[in-house]
């Protein structure tokens, strides 16, 4: 049953205790009631209501500070469904090499492989509306087939997603799961210990209408997103000074998002023009844009920006990546190049353009913190410090120059790079990719992360966090097919075992 609090009269859960309660119901927090709730009895909290409203989104106001990065309000929404209202339904899953320790890349290596998080990968497609039997390696058409046969690069192809709205797909079911209590309009405030500091006893919870009650259960989730988990977390110190699981400073720290840019353009050799027809034309990015328009935010400013351009008219669901000998021996991060070409018989300069989508180093220094500006319920706003590493700047350039030189090695043309790509020194002026990530980062001991390899917060007994705040590292595939897949896993993980008593 989902209930209103804003309209709710009498108390609706009063002292009941539930099995798990999951804080947030976007992508992890829908995915996880669902998955657990044939089992056990689930509450799923939700700040926001069925819709947008400015009362809830302006709770995700906060400040940035370092690099430039979007406001806070603009790269998420606060409401039944979460970021997935506007997301973009790009797909990948991550690489097994992105899980793999890397002897010159500090903090690189998470606690589990790929293919643990493999058995999940069906499922997480059919959630996802992805097509049947992804092809995610496999090149399709003359370019894709000739830089595969290269040494540097492989094919990587993305899925395209409906994209799957989790608010609007998952609502009736939400609805009608006798094991499930939905509350919207109800804010979790505040994370509350037991006695003995390792068990999570509590949440506070708050209505906009000045309600307030407690929130029990026997096991916990935390699915707000990568922000506002770590802001949660930071915000919830009575008991402990430092925040909660923030015993080694480590809650907030490792804030990663992906690089995008436009990297260059391609002019094809002429008999190569002739050879591209098969790959499908039409104008898809624009379409795209089309469909993310929405009440605010960047969504806006972008489609704006390129209204009436046409410079993207290739499918893009294939691309590349570079070969794992590539990144070893010139010590990169994980990269994806993306090419939109123009149809034959254009009358551009150029063929098309190369779009560039980068993975960021684990950086300690690039953070969320709490802001001295508090919000509507009295926590604390959140204060981004995004920071980039050298290694980041480098990745990109040599993506791009090996690319341009492998296209003209193979015949198919050239690479003209882009400007900010030959300056001394690299800067990075494009955006951010809305890909937020790392600030409860997975580790095999506390002294590196916040959550174990099963996502429980190190030293709590009943405190797990979901979405990709987890990820200790982010390769370059967009993240939302890997957060569904680790969210299955740790449905399948509460659900084989006890529940921790309370
Ligand atoms: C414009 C845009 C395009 C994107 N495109 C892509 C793409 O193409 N491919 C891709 O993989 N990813 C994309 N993403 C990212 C994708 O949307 C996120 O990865 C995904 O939504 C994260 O899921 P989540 O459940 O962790 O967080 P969210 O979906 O943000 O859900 C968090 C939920 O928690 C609720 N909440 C927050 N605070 C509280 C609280 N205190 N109490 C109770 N509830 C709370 C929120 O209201 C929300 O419902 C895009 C993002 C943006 C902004």
């Amino acid at each position: 049953m989902i209930f209103d609090l804003n309209s709710a009269t009498d108390d609706i859960i009063g002292s009941q205790k539930f099995d798990v309660c999951i804080c947030g119901a976007g992508v992890a927090g829908i995915t996880l009631a669902l998955n657990l709730s044939g089992k056990l009895s689930v509450l799923l909290l939700e700040a926001g209501g069925f819709d947008f409203s400015a009362e809830s989104q302006a709770i995700y106001e906060g400040e940035t500070v370092g690099r430039d990065f979007y406001e806070l309000t603009a790269g998420r929404l606060r409401y039944f469904g979460g970021t997935s209202n506007h997301w973009g339904g790009d797909c990948r899953p991550l690489d097994s090499y992105d899980f793999e320790r890397k002897n010159y890349l500090r903090f690189s290596g998470w606690p589990i492989t790929r293919s643990d998080l493999n058995p999940y990968l069906d499922q997480a497609e059919s959630i996802l509306d992805l097509p049947e039997n992804m092809a995610w390696n496999k090149p399709v058409g003359f370019i894709e087939e000739t830089i595969n046969s290269s040494r540097d690069f492989v094919t990587a192809n993305l899925g395209i997603s409906a994209p799957t709205r989790f608010g609007q797909k998952y609502r009736d079911d939400i609805q009608q799961r006798a094991n499930i209590t939905c509350l919207i309009n109800a804010n979790v405030t505040e994370l509350l210990l037991s006695e003995d500091l390792a068990t999570l006893d509590h949440l506070e919870v708050r209505g906009y209408g000045g309600q307030v009650f407690q929130a029990r259960a026997a096991c916990f989730v935390l699915a707000c997103g990568a922000i506002e988990n770590a802001r949660l977390l930071l915000n919830s110190n009575q008991q402990t000074p430092q925040g909660l699981g923030n015993q080694h400073d480590l809650v907030g720290r490792f804030f990663a998002d992906h690089l995008f840019a436009q990297a260059g353009e391609v002019i094809l050799e002429d008999n190569v023009v002739g050879r591209i027809g098969d790959s499908p034309f039409g104008d898809t990015f624009k379409g795209r844009l089309k469909q993310q328009i929405c009440k605010f935010g960047w969504t806006r400013e972008a489609a704006e920006r390129y209204r009436g351009r046409r410079f993207c008219l290739s499918d893009t669901r294939h691309g590349f990546a570079p070969s794992q000998q590539f990144m070893e021996q010139d010590q990169l991060l994980n990269f994806g190049i993306r090419l939109a070409l123009r149809a034959p018989g254009h009358e551009h300069e150029t063929d098309g353009i190369i779009v560039l989508c980068s993975e960021q180093a684990p950086n300690p220094s690039s953070r969320v913190s709490l802001a001295t500006a508090i919000d509507q319920f009295g926590m604390n706003k959140a204060k981004l410090d995004w920071q980039l590493s050298d290694i980041d700047l480098r990745t990109m350039q040599m993506a791009v120059f090996r690319f341009g030189e492998v296209f003209a090695e193979l015949g198919l043309g050239r690479v003209r790079v882009r400007d900010w790509l030959l300056a001394d020194p690299l800067e990075f002026t494009s955006g951010p990719g809305h890909h937020h990530m790392g600030t409860t980062r997975m580790a095999a001991s506390p002294e590196y992360g916040v959550v174990d390899a099963s996502q429980k917060i190190f030293g709590t007994d009943n405190l797990y966090v979901a979405g990709s705040s987890v990820f200790t590292t982010g390769g370059y595939a967009n993240p939302t097919l890997t957060i569904v897949q680790m969210t299955l896993r740790l449905a399948e993980h509460i659900n084989s075992r006890p529940l921790p008593k309370i």
